[in-house]
């Protein structure tokens, strides 16, 4: 078994993007900016989005955080959205999810410019993504393939299992890995809630990505020997040990699982790293205009 380590991964990442924003600079030429807009102080929202301001920082990147309280309106969220679009010198937007019941998430996702909507949730660049053509990526499903990629596994001619048919997630994930390029070409079985005989589904994955929010669902008996298993699960479950009083917990049973795998991703410091990564890389795709030209 070999550990698929987004540690080093987001290390390297981070190194070639700080270099890449460096020659930038030296240029004269336009510091990728990424915005991010925050709804509220509840749940976990608050340090995502922080750890994605710290990250563009680290790597020499612009970013701005807008904030408002739950209190704010859809159509002020709009408007807000709109400013971001119109102005030149910002490149990425991220409205950082959930938001308030009172407002329609679809809606504001359909307000970003497509060209700045760095997390890929657009229909726009959901649609351009099945195509094959030129788009943002969501990031997590961007971070699995870069994991993918920079450790040369296999995937053609593969069977791919998915679990888990999110919008942000899941369901790009499938449409990626049966795409017709490398990574890709897997034969794809998606999963979900209403799935029947979901362990045999598994039992048959060459490549395995768990994306459900149940820890530590998959069990050692839903797993071949030999299989790629990529755990997107990221979820807190309370432990006493811990100082902070939880623990982070995957969608993968770690150490039944692990010894019959080939390559795994540990939680934490395997799929999280990257996905901020691919934010990035995104903001950096849309200040060059790499996307949308
Ligand atoms: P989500 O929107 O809640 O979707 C969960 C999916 O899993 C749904 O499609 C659901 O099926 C399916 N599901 C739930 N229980 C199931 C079961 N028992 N058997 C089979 N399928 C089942 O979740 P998400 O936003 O994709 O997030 C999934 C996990 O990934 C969470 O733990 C989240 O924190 C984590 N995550 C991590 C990152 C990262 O950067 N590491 C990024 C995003 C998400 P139905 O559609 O039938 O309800």
């Amino acid at each position: 078994m070999q550990l698929l380590d987004g540690k080093v991964l987001s290390l390297q990442i981070k190194q070639e993007l700080a270099a890449e924003v460096a020659e930038i600079k030296s240029n004269n030429g336009k510091i990728p900016h990424l915005v991010a807009i925050l709804v509220g102080t509840a749940g976990r929202s608050e340090t995502y989005v922080a750890s994605k301001m710290k990250s563009c920082e680290e790597v020499g990147m612009h970013s701005t955080l807008i904030r408002f309280d739950d209190s704010v309106s859809e159509e002020e969220l709009i408007h807000a959205v709109r400013d971001v679009n119109e102005n030149p010198d910002m490149d990425g937007l991220i409205v950082q999810l959930p938001l308030p019941a009172h407002i329609s998430a679809d809606k504001v996702m359909e307000t970003i410019d497509p060209k700045k909507d760095v997390d890929g949730f657009h229909p726009i660049n959901i649609g351009r993504m099945a195509k094959g053509l030129p788009a943002y990526i969501s990031a997590t499903p961007q971070g699995i393939l870069e994991i993918l990629k920079r450790y040369n596994i296999e995937t053609a001619g593969k069977h791919c299992v998915v679990v888990g048919r999110s919008q942000i997630v899941g369901l790009p994930m499938s449409i990626l890995m049966q795409r017709n390029t490398y990574p890709g070409n897997c034969t794809v079985t998606m999963t979900h809630s209403r799935t029947q005989n979901l362990a045999e589904i598994c039992r048959s994955a060459d490549i395995l990505i768990a994306a459900l929010g149940r820890p530590e669902f998959i069990t050692g008996d839903m797993v071949k020997e030999g299989a790629v298993v990529i755990d997107v699960g990221l979820e807190r479950v309370p432990d006493a040990s811990k100082k902070s009083g939880f623990a982070l917990k995957g969608d993968v049973k770690f150490d039944e699982v692990a010894p019959k795998t080939s390559y795994i991703t540990p939680v934490p410091g395997g799929v999280g790293l990257m996905t901020i990564c691919s934010l990035m890389q995104n903001t950096l795709k849309a200040a060059r205009g790499e996307v949308y030209y």
